[in-house]
C-alpha cells in the first residue's frame, strides 16, 4: 500500500477478538471475558459462551444466547464466553440483495463489495426471511474437541422470520486465529429464534459491510489457555464443525 492510499483511507476499524479459533477447536472453553466487558468494544459481533453453552450474537449492543433447546435470551453482563469477536459497526457501504435463494448467493454479493481478500470485514444482513436454517452448539465439558461437540448440534429451522445477521469475513492466513471466510449468526427481530447460520433464502435483503484494518486479539488467562496445545492447523476441522452437517 502506498502512502498516499494510507492517507486517503478512513480510519481503521477495530476488530476486538478474544482467544483463537485453535483454542476452541481443542476444546478450551472456559470464561475468559465478561459479556460486559465485550460490549465495551463493540456493538456488533458473534462468539460462543463458557463450556459453549450455545451461540453469541451481539446486535445494536445487545448480548444474545442461543442455546442448544433453541431458546434465546438476553444476557447480562456477568456472563462469561471463551471466545468471542466483536466491533463498533458504523459500516461504509448499505446494499439491497433482492432474491437470495441461499447463502452462496448472499455470500457472492458480499464477495462484490469487498475489495480484498486480506482485511477483516465486518457484515450485518436484516430483512425478512423465507428460510432460515441455524444451529446451536450443546454445553460441552472442558477439553472435549470441537468437532467432537459439533456433531451433536441440534438444528433449526425458521419460516418467514425477520431478523438480523450479524459476522464477519476474515482472511485465510488468519485460520489459526478466526474461522476463515463468511461467519455468521442469526437472530429474529422477536428475539425468539437465532443461532449459526447454515443456510437462508429472502427476497429483500439489506447488507451492510464494513472493512476492518486493526486486528487485536486478547489472550485468556484461563489454566485451560496455557497449558492447550495449540501447534495444529484448525481449519480442516473449523470447517467441519462451522458447516451445515453432511
Ligand atoms: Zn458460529
Amino acid at each position: 500500500m502506498t502512502s498516499r492510499t494510507q492517507r486517503a483511507s478512513p480510519a481503521h476499524h477495530t476488530l476486538y477478538q478474544v482467544s483463537t479459533a485453535t483454542a476452541l477447536v481443542e476444546g478450551v472453553y472456559e470464561g475468559a471475558v465478561r459479556v460486559g466487558s465485550l460490549l465495551e468494544h463493540g456493538d456488533l459481533g458473534l462468539g460462543t459462551f463458557e463450556h459453549l453453552d450455545g451461540e453469541m450474537a451481539i446486535v445494536d449492543g445487545h448480548c444474545f444466547q442461543v442455546r442448544s433447546d433453541g431458546s434465546v435470551r438476553e444476557c447480562d453482563d456477568a456472563v462469561l464466553s471463551p471466545f468471542a469477536v466483536v466491533t463498533r459497526f458504523a459500516p461504509e457501504e448499505t446494499v439491497a440483495l433482492q432474491h437470495c435463494t441461499d447463502l452462496s448467493g448472499l455470500t457472492a454479493r458480499f464477495d462484490a463489495l469487498r475489495p480484498t481478500d486480506n482485511f477483516f470485514f465486518a457484515l450485518r444482513v436484516d430483512g425478512h426471511f423465507d428460510y432460515v436454517r441455524t444451529r446451536a452448539m450443546c454445553r460441552t465439558e472442558e477439553g472435549v474437541p470441537l468437532v467432537r461437540a459439533a456433531a451433536v448440534q441440534p438444528e433449526f429451522e425458521f419460516h418467514d422470520v425477520s431478523g438480523t445477521l450479524v459476522g464477519f469475513w476474515s482472511p485465510d492466513y488468519a485460520r489459526t486465529l478466526n474461522v476463515p471466510g463468511y461467519h455468521l449468526h442469526f437472530v429474529s427481530d422477536d428475539r425468539k429464534s437465532g443461532g449459526h447460520l447454515l443456510q437462508c433464502r429472502a427476497d429483500d435483503l439489506r447488507l451492510q459491510i464494513q472493512r476492518e484494518g486493526d486486528y487485536r486479539v486478547v489472550l485468556p488467562e484461563t489454566e485451560d489457555f496455557l497449558k492447550a496445545d495449540l501447534h495444529d492447523d484448525p481449519s480442516a476441522d473449523l470447517a467441519q464443525a462451522e458447516g451445515a452437517k453432511k
